[in-house]
């Protein structure tokens, strides 16, 4: 199995022009999967796509998007979880599990985030938030809530703990986020992940290219 990098654009870049530009510069890769904002998802021509998020049906639900529709864009993989919709959209476990049995009814390859926040019991929490989740997930990205965004990326042999943790819950691939950059990328991989979620990190093409 070949490691994989997932990119979360998050609600970046500013406009249509500077994503068709980064689209233009990223190696076509199968194990390379861009989840840009759905807006942009008709420039990503030449990359393999997934969502950042998605809602549980269509239907009366204003701004959302369907695991149908995403299907029907030929968009195989979804981003579910991720601690920015936990915290500012106020999305819980029971709406995640909801949202993941959804996407897998409709055969969507689901990436499920999992992470503690600063002080909390790391596998405590890791518990809770996989207790649905047994089997199905494509992948579990284990981003500890503090090392997001933060530059202060999780020890690797701490992250191995969760690794450890996650493999034997789900059985899974697993993913390890949380300031990702070219020259800590490998030591995850080394540890024994399946591969990394990179945030910020994927918008500055140079950085990302050598991660390729
Ligand atoms: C993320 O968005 O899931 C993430 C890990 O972001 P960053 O790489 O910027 O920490």
């Amino acid at each position: 199995m070949k490691n994989l990098i997932v990119a979360n654009w998050k609600c970046n870049p500013k406009t249509a022009k500077e994503a068709e530009r980064l689209f233009r510069k990223i190696p076509f890769k199968k194990e390379v999967i861009i989840c840009p904002p759905a807006l942009y998802f008709h420039l990503g021509k030449k990359v393999v796509l997934g969502s950042q998020n998605c809602f549980l049906e269509s239907g009366a639900y204003t701004g959302e998007v369907s695991p149908k529709m995403l299907k029907s864009l030929k968009i195989k993989y979804v981003i579910l979880g991720h601690s920015e919709r936990r915290t500012y959209f106020k999305e819980t476990d029971e709406l995640i599990k909801e949202k993941v049995k959804a996407c897998l009814n409709e055969k969507l390859k689901v990436i499920l985030c999992v992470g503690e926040k600063k002080g909390e019991k790391m596998i405590n929490v890791l518990k809770k938030q996989l207790s649905s989740f047994k089997k199905g997930v494509f992948a579990v990205a284990y981003e500890p809530i503090w090392a997001i965004g933060t530059g202060q990326a999780c020890d690797p042999e701490k992250a191995e703990k969760a690794l450890s943790l996650i493999k034997k819950e789900t059985g899974s691939r697993v993913l390890y986020g949380g300031s990702v950059n070219s020259k800590n990328f490998k030591d995850y991989l080394k540890v024994g992940f399946d591969g990394v979620l990179v945030g910020g990190a994927s918008l500055k093409i140079e950085e990302f290219k050598k991660m390729i």
